[in-house]
């Protein structure tokens, strides 16, 4: 089998994916920030990461996934300006602080659960860690890449940039980028216009504040990665992640803070999820545009037709490659129910399907079909193709169409539980496996009744069982070895 190639946003291209300590991996991936409920874009880059983790770990690697949550130093411009996001909703909600990351964290748990994604290995909280990022800014002002004005420190980008590349991850030229950036103003503290926050002093009504060798304040969002990924993953590792609207400035931010404090790339692999759209624009909190999982498993929100089920949900944004946009609509979400339900309807199908002497079909070359999809930068939109060549060669031999050896029922089997169920960590909703192992019970006992009225030689009612059954949608097989049933 072909090894794995990933799409590396720091060479722009496909990489065959080389671990630095085979089997282990080590994975990070930005986590929420948690002084809102996630929308559902935040769950597509999840989803997505929870894809790559659950394949790496299905080709036998040891992954320590570190997902963190952003539970401090989030303020509301992106230029170190605005409230605390976190001390406004507080206020808002008359919660403290800490309850608004209880909350909201415990609502991300959940939801990723209904998702079935799988828990990180760490989940490590940026307020738990404020002593290692103190000591990671104390060591970028040893190296001479920060100053301290009036209690804030910054990173210094354009002495940094003399002797490293700051737009590494964007591929842009400093001056390209001072381009875009607006003047300092005479009260700006900062020496230059591309300079970030590493610690913000607090205000006298800040509420979440730390003491710190600069007096007590708080750090800036983009230490807190740098100085956690570290702390569990070491000062260089594998795979580092998070939505394509991270790239420009956090991930850009994150690369500059390393090199500046240990001298080394700390990432091998950079990887970027594309975002979810409404009507072509970017889902966000700020946009208002961003619907929260729950009103889209009950319906209730005013642009939706009708509740989804999350497998649905899940297997809609699955059937679109993690670096392609995907357009959320009433319709496609529709259409990809339909599809999910097929798959699943074609799993009990295969259950029950009788095996033939001879082959028709190369199910062997399928499941490879099935790795080189995955192979090929994690691509679930062909290998979702590929299952559904499954589903036909399944229908197919359920209407005798075609024949399936035991090896072949086997290897479909298998493809399920490898690709279905593990690495696209899809299942089946737990309302509708109640529901069919009820009506697998029911089914088992009216065609033990049919058998029985045959036996009496009750023909009439027989047929009737029968006719009635087809009448209500289910097919019925009579073979020599019994009955059986698909709906
Ligand atoms: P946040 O909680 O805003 O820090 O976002 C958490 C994660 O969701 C980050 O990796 C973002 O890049 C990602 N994200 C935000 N908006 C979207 C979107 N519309 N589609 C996909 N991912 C998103
Ligand atoms: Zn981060």
């Amino acid at each position: 089998m072909q090894g794995l190639y990933l799409y590396n946003t720091l060479s722009r291209k496909k990489e065959e994916f080389n671990a630095i300590n085979p089997p282990f991996v080590g994975l990070y991936v930005c986590g929420p920030t948690v002084y809102s409920d996630v929308h559902l874009g935040n769950c597509r880059t999840f989803i997505s990461f929870d894809l790559i983790y659950r394949y790496l770990l299905h080709l036998g690697y040891k992954v320590r996934y570190v997902r963190n949550i952003t539970d401090a130093g989030h303020l509301e411009g992106d230029r170190d300006e605005g409230d605390d996001k976190f001390a406004k909703k507080a206020k808002l909600e008359q919660l403290e602080p800490m309850e608004i990351v209880q909350k909201y964290t415990v609502g991300f748990r959940t939801i990723m659960q209904l998702f079935n994604t799988l828990p990180p290995s760490i989940e490590p909280t940026a307020t738990g860690h404020i002593s290692e990022q103190i000591e990671m800014i104390k060591e970028i002002m040893a190296n001479g890449l920060a100053y301290e004005k009036n209690g804030n420190v910054y990173f210094d980008v354009e002495k940094y940039n003399t002797s490293y590349n700051y737009g590494l991850l964007t591929n842009r030229k400093l001056e390209e980028l001072l381009e875009g950036t607006r003047e300092l103003s005479g009260q700006d503290e900062k020496k230059g216009r591309l300079d970030f926050a590493l610690w913000i002093k607090a205000k006298p009504e800040t509420l979440m504040k730390w003491p710190s060798p600069w007096g007590w304040g708080f750090p800036g969002w983009h230490i807190e990665c740098s100085a956690m990924s570290r702390k569990y993953l070491g000062d260089t590792f594998d795979i580092h992640g998070g939505g394509m609207d991270l790239q420009a400035t956090h991930h850009t931010n994150e690369i500059a803070q390393s090199q500046a404090c240990y001298h080394t790339a700390p990432v091998n692999y950079w990887m970027h999820t594309n975002m979810l759209t409404v009507n072509g624009v970017r889902m966000s909190k700020s946009a208002g545009n961003g619907f929260l999982p729950l009103e889209l498993f009950t319906g209730n929100h005013p642009l939706l037709e009708k509740g989804y089920e999350p497998m649905a949900v899940k297997f809609f944004m699955l059937q679109t490659h993690y670096r392609s946009t995907l357009d959320f609509s009433n319709e496609a979400l529709q259409a990809s129910e339909k599809g999910f339900a097929r798959l699943m309807d074609a799993y009990k199908t295969l259950q029950n399907l009788k095996a033939s002497a001879t082959s028709d079909e190369d199910i062997a070359a399928l499941k490879n079909k099935c790795y080189e999809a995955m192979n090929d930068d994690f691509n679930t939109s062909v290998l979702i193709a590929q299952l559904f060549d499954a589903v036909r060669i399944i229908n197919s031999a359920n209407d005798n169409k075609l024949n399936l050896t035991q090896a072949d029922i086997d290897l479909l089997k298998s493809i399920y539980q490898d690709f279905v169920f593990d690495v696209l960590g899809l299942k089946e909703e737990e309302g509708n496996q109640k529901l069919q192992a009820a009506l697998n019970q029911v089914m088992t006992m009216v065609l033990n009744l049919r058998a029985k009225a045959k036996q009496d030689k009750n023909f009439q009612l027989s047929d009737d069982i029968r006719n009635q059954l087809i009448a209500s949608g289910f097919q019925i097989k009579d073979s020599k070895d019994g009955s059986s049933w698909t709906l």
